[in-house]
């Protein structure tokens, strides 16, 4: 039966509750306003969620954390909160194996320097330039980002606050946005087809896409995030517990196991109905995929949705694999981004990436042992509208692909038993996100469209905004916590 909540009315009623939504949530919460949470899931996280086997943790997508500085997303907001999230800071961040050959992703731009050079002997002379612009890119890109701007542009007010001094300095970074990677690299660098190989894998994890399609300025941010990686004692959701945590002590309302299945507007106040209870919001903050709002919305606002779905009709999708091993021998850090000596049908990547549970973190795996998630990019059409056999035989071929590339790459571990072993794909991640077909990564940075013309933060409707990874400024946790501060300061300027 569907009854309407006792509730009374909240400011702002947040949807889902991954770490677009928990952190919007609890940001809005610390300064007073009445905020409810929602989430279809018994568990938070969402792409950053985890499950459990027996002692084992597994986290089911994300397993890197990044932009920790006080002036980048993730680092603002922890200190917004006042939260100090329990990591470790690895170095190196990363390894990649390319060519049967390690190459050490060194936080040291000296030591990375010295890594790449030798690595890529064709392109030598060029490296040390490339990275060196990549790196001020990369800076410049944070230190935007941290002033108070209202990107994209919707309206005269929005130029008005966005165009202060500051912001002029950074004008320069503009036409990075328009051109791609490719157009920007030296003969030299395309030309190196190990280089431009590991160039592709590299920006496939944070852009979703290669060098021809990239564009510059989120392409230096991509490439320089391994350089500052953390991990998460207690896996990717323990940070975002602790935000729920923060939002409730503050007096936040947290509704899990409830799916939002309408969404209507009727004379400036928003009805929102599950299954069996409707609430009334005077604002909203969606963070479900721009996809899965056109199917629980109507009228202008179903019709706004609908024309972004229309220009971005696809996103990426993943496959995984996930087991604990027992094992005492000891890696060099827990990232190792794997390029595939052949590929792997039914995905679309060159290269697997593997996370290992640190030693030290007893709260993942018990002593001795270790969880392992192993991810690559796939579609959803691989997976979904096909035969139950049919999915189960692509689901077995491919989790033993990516099971003998890791057996290769880390003969050591081979022969150990591999423990809960699972493959999770397009499909389960629907199951487990609530993600239309399971597009769990987000829309694809590129130079055409652009990203200004991404799905904006604030929405031509009173009070209603969109977070998450399809709207700007995209996808990856660095880039939806920096949309969660962005709507912060949206509401703030326009809505107190
Ligand atoms: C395999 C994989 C590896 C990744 N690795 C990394 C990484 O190492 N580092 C990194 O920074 N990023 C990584 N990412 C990306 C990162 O996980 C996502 O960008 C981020 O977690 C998205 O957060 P979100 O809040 O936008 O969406 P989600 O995490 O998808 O959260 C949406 C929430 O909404 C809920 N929901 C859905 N429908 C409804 C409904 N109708 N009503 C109520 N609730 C609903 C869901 O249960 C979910 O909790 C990875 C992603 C994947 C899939």
């Amino acid at each position: 039966m569907n009854s309407h909540s006792n509730q009374t009315d909240f400011d702002y009623a947040v949807i889902g509750a991954g770490y677009a939504g928990v952190s919007i949530a609890a940001l809005l919460q610390k300064d007073g306003r009445k905020v409810a949470l929602f989430d279809s899931h018994s568990t938070i996280g969402g792409c950053a969620g985890y499950y459990k086997r027996k002692k084992f943790f597994f986290d089911a997508g994300a397993t890197t954390f990044s932009a920790m500085a006080p002036h980048e997303p993730v680092g603002k907001v922890f200190s917004l909160l006042n939260i100090k999230p329990n990591l470790i800071r690895l170095d190196p961040g990363m390894i990649i194996l390319l060519n049967d050959k390690e190459l050490i992703r060194y936080s040291n731009p000296d030591q990375w320097m010295e890594s790449t050079t030798n690595f890529f002997q064709n392109s030598q002379k060029s490296q040390e330039s490339f990275w060196k612009h990549m790196d001020v890119l990369n800076r410049r890109a944070f230190e935007f980002l941290d002033i108070p701007n209202f990107l994209p542009i919707r309206s005269l007010n929005d130029i008005f606050h966005s165009l202060n001094i500051k912001n002029l300095n950074y004008l320069s970074l503009i036409p990075s946005l328009f051109r791609s990677l490719k157009s920007y690299l030296n003969p030299s660098l395309v030309s190196d087809e190990l280089f431009y190989r590991f160039l592709t894998e590299q920006l496939m994890i944070t852009t979703q896409t290669g060098p021809e399609h990239a564009p510059l300025l989120t392409s230096a941010m991509g490439l320089s995030y391994p350089s500052s990686t953390y991990y998460p004692i207690g896996g990717m959701s323990k940070p975002a517990l602790k935000i729920l945590e923060k939002f409730q002590n503050d007096g936040g309302l947290f509704l899990k196991r409830t799916q939002i299945r309408n969404i209507s507007h009727d004379n400036q106040i928003y009805k929102l109905e599950s299954d069996s209870n409707s609430f009334l919001s005077k604002g909203i903050v969606s963070t479900l995929p721009i996809w899965n709002m056109k199917n629980i919305t109507d009228g202008k606002i179903q019709a706004y949705y609908t024309r972004f779905t229309k220009k971005y009709p696809q996103g990426p999708a993943a496959f995984t694999v996930y087991f604990g091993v027992q094992t005492k021998i000891e890696l060099k850090t827990c990232y190792y981004q794997i390029h595939l000596r052949e590929k792997i049908p039914f995905t679309s990547a060159g290269a697997i990436f593997v996370s290992f549970s640190h030693p030290d973190d007893l709260e993942k795996a018990p002593e001795g042992f270790r969880t392992v998630t192993i991810s690559i990019h796939t579609e959803s059409e691989y997976f979904l509208r096909i035969s139950k056999e049919e999915y189960q035989k692509r689901k077995e071929e491919v989790k033993l692909a990516i099971l003998k590339e890791f057996d290769f790459h880390f003969p050591d571990l081979a022969s150990e038993e591999k423990l809960f072993l699972e493959a999770g794909t397009p499909s389960t991640f629907e199951d487990y996100t609530g993600r239309m077909e399971g597009r769990v990564g987000g829309i694809a940075h590129s130079v055409r469209p652009s990203l200004l013309s991404l799905f904006p933060n604030r929405l031509p409707f009173p009070k209603f905004y969109q977070g998450g990874d399809t709207a700007f400024p995209g996808q990856g946790i660095p880039a939806v916590l920096q949309g969660s501060l962005q709507i912060y300061r949206n509401i703030n300027y326009y809505d107190n």
